[in-house]
């Protein structure tokens, strides 16, 4: 595989991952600075990057580059200034502009000139009334949303650059928690965005999630390459699959109260049939769709007796390297998306790109 080791987020086994390649320093400490905002985005060296409803902003066109395997997709971006001329103070009040803020942190802390980048999560202001209609209040984000290309994560990630992924996972990951926890699941009443967009606030200040905030829940799942005696690898086809064709690895969320090589090795009975031996880390991707962790394994099957469970799981079978690549050369077999830890742990399998 090829080096291209990040000491930050990787491991030598995955050494690359779409959505797992942050570098920036997140600088922790200001998020409780009530003029965080106004400060980041005074300055000049200051990124604007924008989701919603799980997007992220491209320049207009490059939508379409998605669909070709080696193009390269940039984040669009607004400039820091006029969000603060437009917005102001009420950038913090998301109910009046349904804007999130979101300070994701900056390059070069400490240097003469740090870069901070700044996601602004404008699902609700998208829904709101008068977008582009030439409102004083609305003129660069109204722009934006008429002028920029809107596309997923999973579709951007692959063709971006580390630092542009590793931002845009971040953003999409916390917009969706916002959008999908609009209540605290305490009380029940409504919450705020806090900690610059990384926690939430309970709006009722008698609840205990108004002075200790609320986090988001990440949901982890394991996921398993499993090979047998002779280095062949399991793939199988699961129901919920669209594709026929589609095979993968061994996967399935964590059950509460479990640990984590104790999912390894139920999902892999359950799903397989088959008893694993050691288990052995390889790595691990966040997968905001809307909440999961992925934790990459790679295990050593004690038998080679298949059996499917003929529910969530239809097919499972062991390839070797040639069988693989012959599959996938004539059509039998369609393998993981590029954004997926799937297809980075089949890679590390085979011992090349495919
Ligand atoms: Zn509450």
């Amino acid at each position: 595989m090829a080096a291209s080791f990040s000491s930050l987020a990787l491991t030598q086994m995955l050494p690359f991952l779409p959505l797992a390649q942050g570098d920036i320093d997140y600088q922790t400490q200001r998020r409780s600075d009530p003029n965080l905002f106004a400060d980041v985005l005074a300055q000049p060296g200051t990124t604007v990057v924008l989701v919603r409803d799980g997007l992220v902003a491209v320049p207009d066109g490059q939508a379409a580059r998605v669909d070709y395997e080696t193009a390269k997709i940039r984040l669009a971006g607004v400039p820091g200034q006029y969000v603060l001329r437009e917005f102001g103070d009420k950038l913090g009040d998301c109910e009046e502009t349904g804007i999130i803020p979101i300070f994701l942190g900056s390059y070069g802390v400490g240097s003469e000139h740090p870069q901070a980048v700044v996601a602004l999560d404008i699902s609700g202001f998208a829904l709101k009334d008068g977008i582009g209609g030439g409102a004083a209040q609305t003129q660069v984000l109204g722009r934006a949303l008429q002028r920029f290309d809107w596309v997923s994560l999973m579709g951007f990630a692959p063709h971006a650059s580390a630092r542009e992924a590793g931002q845009a996972t971040t953003a999409v990951a916390l917009s969706r928690w916002h959008d999908n926890q609009r209540y605290c699941p305490r009380c029940g009443c409504p919450v705020r965005p806090a900690m610059a967009g990384w926690a939430q606030q309970c709006g009722n200040a008698d609840c205990k999630a108004h002075e200790s905030l609320l986090f988001p829940r990440i949901e982890p799942a394991v996921i398993t390459s499993i090979v047998d005696g002779q280095d062949r690898l399991l793939l199988q086809h699961n129901r919920t699959w669209k594709n026929p064709l589609h095979y993968s690895v061994c996967a399935g969320f964590v059950e509460a109260g479990e640990n984590l090589e104790h999912a390894v090795r139920r999902e892999a009975i359950e799903e397989t049939g088959l008893m694993l031996g050691e288990v052995k880390y390889l790595g691990s991707q966040p997968w905001p769709f809307p909440a999961s962790l992925m934790v990459a394994f790679k295990a050593r099957a004690l038998g080679t007796d298949v059996k499917v469970d003929g529910r969530e799981t239809l097919d499972a079978r062991f390839f070797t390297r040639d069988e693989f690549a012959e599959a996938l050369t004539r059509g039998k077999v369609v393998q993981p998306g590029k954004a997926t830890i799937a297809r980075y742990m089949i890679e590390e399998w085979y011992g090349q790109k495919l």
